[in-house]
């Protein structure tokens, strides 16, 4: 069957009107977008088609922590692309192992896997927490678990998808993979009671992202960590959205001073510009893999180890952990005082944070639609919690308009509610005078 119109030659289009109408024609509709089209971004700001400026208070789910277009890692980018971009692992490259090494340091580890995206990352975590159990901690064959939390979210392939808590994610995608045991989040005495002789691994993220930005209490990390090395289960830390810096410091374990067995990071370390993605671990942990046992053609290419190095140099350079940690303080502080009965709580750690809404009275869709009408770029979660995770080198009087923009909106729609109420009531009225 062809299509109606025919497909555009055209590598961009004139107006987002035309944009998002090609995109609901020829696209699958896996996403429900905000209605703007970005067309050019640097720093915090992102620019339409029509030239309209917006504030970006969700960083791509923190794959630009680092901001648009960083000129450090953009020259990285464009340097290396012109000496030696993909080579597979069949060989060498003089990238990668700088790369390695510096994972291992940032995190305190002993060996890294390079991937590209984060569900990569977290499969290549399980691969490994499997064969671990068998060949080190002495598993049945076949028999391996996986502790996950209520709640998680660490991606969307089938096997991920089939431990997911969220019915939607699993809708339709079954049969799973077994081998999965889940427990609430936040209670690490939970955790303990689902511990068998079987279990492999505890996989956790330090702060649920998409769960509504779920901040655990302060120690539930460290309780966790001493659990599993009491019972023999690896600890493994997904990072994909907490880490580098997001929650003020490189790994958002590191809260609770805690280094696990297995680490998993994404999303930042590709600099905003490719998807970087790693497992890193203990050589306890990663000496289970044996050639051919795991690899990705495009995992560990010169271009990604030449953008994630010129990442982690802004992340250390520009003090980002520091930075996050004290505008973060900040931001929570100005929201918090935020006085609206549609906010119901607001919660967050660094630069991550969320502003949970009163699901009685407006959906956080309603909200983050508002917001972009006054120029913000925020994400809602889970139906009643607004994102905000702006780059972590926004600069501090961007985020202050920001924070005056939300504050604006919440009187905004408080005005609207309230109006709606009298109106309601008006109403009322005439049907009881009648
Ligand atoms: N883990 C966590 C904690 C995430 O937040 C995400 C993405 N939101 C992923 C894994 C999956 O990463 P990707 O989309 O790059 O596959």
């Amino acid at each position: 069957m062809t299509k109606t119109p025919a497909a555009p030659r055209a590598l961009s289009f004139a107006s987002s009107a035309d944009a998002m109408r090609a995109e609901a024609l020829y696209g699958a509709r896996n996403y429900d977008p905000l209605p703007m089209v970005a067309s050019r971004a640097e720093g915090a700001i992102v620019e339409d088609i029509e030239g309209h400026r917006y504030i970006d208070l969700m960083s791509a789910y923190s794959a630009v922590s680092f901001g648009h277009a960083h000129p450090r890692i953009v020259d990285a980018l464009v340097a290396q692309a012109g000496t030696l971009a993909v080579t597979s692992r069949a060989f060498h490259n003089d990238r990668l192992p700088a790369l390695l090494a510096r994972l291992c340091t940032l995190t305190g580890l002993d060996r890294a896997l390079p991937v590209n995206t984060g569900l990569e990352a977290v499969e290549t975590a399980l691969k490994a927490a499997r064969k671990w159990g068998y060949r080190v901690k002495g598993i049945g064959a076949d028999r391996a678990t996986v502790i996950v939390c209520r709640g998680n979210f660490h991606g969307r392939s089938i096997t991920i998808s089939g431990f997911s808590s969220e019915p939607q994610y699993r809708d339709g995608f079954g049969p799973f993979t077994p081998g999965f045991v889940t427990v609430d989040y936040n209670d690490s005495a939970a955790l303990e009671r689902a511990i068998t002789p079987d279990t492999a691994a505890f996989l956790v993220e330090p702060v649920q992202g998409e769960a509504g930005i779920v901040v655990p209490d302060d120690g539930y990390l460290a309780r966790c960590a001493d659990i599993c090395r009491r019972h023999n289960v690896l600890l493994i830390a997904d990072e994909v959205q907490t880490g580098l810096g997001r929650t003020g410091h490189v790994l958002g374990a590191m809260h609770d001073g805690v280094r696990p067995d297995g680490v998993i990071l994404g999303k930042a370390l590709g600099g905003g510009l490719l998807p970087v993605s790693a497992f890193v671990a203990t050589n306890a942990v990663m000496q289970v893999f044996a050639p051919g046992d795991h690899g990705s053609t495009f995992g560990g290419n010169p271009l990604a180890a030449a953008v994630a190095m010129a990442a982690l140099d802004v992340l250390e350079d520009e003090g980002l952990c520091e930075r996050s940690r004290t505008l973060g303080t900040w931001l929570l502080d100005e929201l918090a005082a935020i006085d609206s009965p549609l906010i119901s709580n607001v919660r967050g750690r660094g630069l991550l944070v969320g502003i949970e809404v009163d699901a009685r009275r407006i959906s956080a869709r309603a909200v983050v639609e508002r917001f972009l009408a006054h120029g913000l770029i925020s994400k809602d979660t889970h139906a009643t919690v607004v994102r905000i995770a702006p780059p972590l080198n926004i600069p501090r009087d961007t985020l202050a308009h920001a924070v005056g923009e939300i504050r604006s909106v919440f009187a905004e729609l408080d005005a609207d509610a309230a109006n709606a109420s009298r109106s309601m009531r008006a109403a009322a009225d005439a049907v009881s005078v009648r």
